[in-house]
């Protein structure tokens, strides 16, 4: 463990009645068990979807440390949050990832530590993840296309991240699932082959409705291609059948009888899941988004820095953070007129 984070244990102050686990639940009755945790706003890829080609990144004392980042997972699974994702950025690429995986992994009430990566790491980290209580692990690849992967990522190299879901799969993770945004005229005319990598590997694999986030090259009602058109090309090729499961997220799960994989869609556009909204965002910057699609959001880094030993007013904010949780997004409007500046990368995904 690295000297300067040895020993650190998070304030602690007893939760009030007003605090205690099930409280955190907004005005519309969703309850809150599931944030989603970016630890940093960099990645060693640039895929044109997520990010602008030349990109500003925070500097180091704009963004949580570490243990900010712990305090925060704290604070939340002491408020009955039961699932953490970690996710940036590209999270493996903050030092000490481990450390804080360590950590939150053995957070008490909490059931379920996850990441989501663009792979490219898994090779170095994978087996040490799984150690700390990591217990699924999300992996993005939206083709199997050396070249394409070069032009979709701008920079990256598909053989670390083939590696990368191998280097999973020997960790011995039992849900590793890839995550593939559909893009019309990109990679639309791979989506069986990505299927049929998933079966091969013996994962599963969620196709992602591409999401007005962040002003990009390309027009995104351009690129657009929806859960119904992609399951209906999936159909031509593999049985699917309807299955109920869920990981406690908003994907929608199709199984694929004679085989392990499951077949997941986001549909943010097509089937919007805001009802049914378990989560909130926390950037690496400490701001609490209660909607990935909204712009109103909850500065926590001035409330944590200043009440270094007393937990309380951290709790009020979150508390307060339910009020401003929108019914939901409107990216079906947004899709023409973008109004959330801020790329998926810097939120979180
Ligand atoms: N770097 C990691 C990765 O790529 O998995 C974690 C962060 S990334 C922002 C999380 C997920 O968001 C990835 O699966 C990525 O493909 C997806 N994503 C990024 N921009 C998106 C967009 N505009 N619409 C839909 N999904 C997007
Ligand atoms: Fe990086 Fe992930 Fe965004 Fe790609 S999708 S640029 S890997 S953060």
């Amino acid at each position: 463990m690295p000297q300067e984070l040895q020993g650190f244990v998070p304030p602690t102050t007893p939760a009030t009645s007003a605090h205690a686990p099930g409280t955190l639940v907004d005005k519309y009755g969703r309850h809150i068990t599931y944030i989603r945790l970016s630890i940093t706003d960099r990645c060693d890829f640039r895929c044109f979807y997520c990010m602008a080609e030349e990109m500003e990144f925070l500097s180091r004392e704009q963004v949580l440390s570490l243990e900010e980042c712990l305090r925060i997972a704290r604070t939340f699974t002491g408020m009955g949050v039961t699932k953490v994702r970690i996710t940036g950025g590209e999270p493996l690429v903050r030092r000490n990832a481990m450390w804080l995986l360590r950590q939150i992994g053995r957070l008490e009430g909490l059931k379920e530590l996850v990441v989501t990566t663009n792979g490219s790491q898994l090779d170095r980290y994978a087996a040490e993840m799984r150690d700390a209580g990591v217990k699924r692990v999300n992996i993005s690849l939206d083709t199997l296309n050396a070249e394409r992967f070069k032009a979709i990522t701008r920079v990256g190299d598909i053989s670390k991240v083939l590696r990368g879901i191998d280097a999973a799969r020997a960790a011995g993770f039992s849900g590793i699932k890839l995550n593939t945004v559909m893009m019309r005229g990109e990679n639309d005319d791979e989506f069986c082959d990505l299927v049929q990598f998933a079966v091969d590997k013996g994962i599963d694999i969620s196709f992602i409705e591409e999401m007005p986030l962040g002003t990009v090259d390309h027009p995104r009602a351009d690129t657009y291609f929806s859960s119904d058109d992609a399951m209906a090309l999936l159909r031509s090729h593999f049985e699917l059948v309807s299955s109920a499961e869920s990981t406690g997220g908003p994907a929608r799960y199709w199984r694929i009888p004679g085989t392990e994989t499951k077949v997941g869609f986001i549909s943010p556009h097509s089937h919007n899941f805001c009802d049914s909204c378990n989560r909130v965002r926390i950037t690496c910057k400490g701001e609490l988004y209660p909607c990935l699609g909204q712009n109103d959001a909850l500065a926590l880094m001035p409330v944590l820095r200043g009440n270094p030993g007393d937990d309380a007013p951290l709790r009020q904010a979150i508390v307060d953070s339910m009020g401003i949780k929108p019914k939901g997004h409107d990216f079906n409007e947004q899709m023409q007129n973008p109004k959330v500046v801020r790329f998926m990368s810097m939120t979180g995904g």
